[in-house]
């Protein structure tokens, strides 16, 4: 079964690619979907991300980095052009779903740009106490409008909502072309969904067929992150069909790589 990790970043550390290409190697991971944060989260640039995949055409797929309030939608048609096939978004200066953004996600849409919202309490760097981050603004409702004005557009929920579980899961039910994953640190909310039983925020049949895998995490954690969701699968008896849907089919169908 084909395994693409749809939510990785570019960290700034040194030789990074390097040790993440062959940890994807190590786990059998064929390609990601990486993004460069920047400074706010200790990452690398959507720059260091452009050639990474020019290196690295087969194994990365170019995830653009976007904050909402700090892009224009002419920046999102030159990263298109470049050759980034989706969007990454954090810390909005503003609710995702304010109005003022809406040129944003209509470029996105018309682009064919997947788009990968974080959702819930975010961690940002020391040095980025003054950038007046709220998690309230990358609240998973705040998705509902994004997705109702936009049916063409695919949106994917970062984390599960993190703490928002409940409405990350419920928007993904109610919306065809919302998706999620359920990424994080292995010590984070994911903690949490062992204990409680993901099952109790994903309760409907087929839920798992709208999930998308990813890691979020530093290469070194990549394999632990991997073996709890293939363990998460089975605990649940999640058949072959949804398995692959889950590892790769789904971002396959939205970048159209289909
Ligand atoms: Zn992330």
């Amino acid at each position: 079964m084909q395994l693409i990790d749809a939510h990785a970043h570019f960290y700034n550390s040194s030789d990074y690619l390097h040790h993440l290409l062959q940890m994807m190697d190590t786990c059998g991971i064929s390609k990601c979907c990486l993004s460069g944060l920047g400074k706010i989260f200790n990452c690398k640039s959507n720059k260091d991300v452009k050639n990474a995949f020019e290196c690295y055409p087969d194994k990365i797929i170019g995830s653009y980095f976007i904050r909402p309030g700090k892009v224009s939608p002419a920046e999102i048609e030159e990263a298109h052009s470049q050759g980034f096939k989706m969007l990454k978004v954090s810390i909005p200066t503003k609710s995702y779903d304010n109005k003022s953004f809406f040129p944003l996600w209509k470029k996105a849409e018309e682009l064919e740009m997947p788009v990968l919202f974080h959702t819930g309490i975010v961690t940002i760097a020391q040095n980025a106490r003054n950038e007046n981050v709220s998690s309230w603004n990358m609240h998973p409702m705040r998705l509902e409008p994004i997705a109702n004005a936009f049916p063409n557009l695919n949106l994917i929920i970062a984390h599960l909502g993190v703490h928002w579980n409940e409405d990350a899961a419920e928007l993904m039910r109610m919306r065809p072309n919302v998706y999620s994953d359920i990424t994080g640190e292995p010590d984070g909310w994911r903690v949490r969904a062992e204990r409680i039983g993901i099952k109790k925020w994903l309760w409907w049949e087929g839920a798992f067929k709208k999930l998308i895998f990813g890691t979020d995490v530093f290469y070194n954690k990549i394999p632990l992150i991997l073996e709890q969701d293939k363990n998460r699968l089975q605990k649940y008896k999640i058949d072959h069909e949804t398995k692959s849907l889950f590892f790769s089919k789904n971002i396959i169908k939205l970048l159209g790589m289909d």
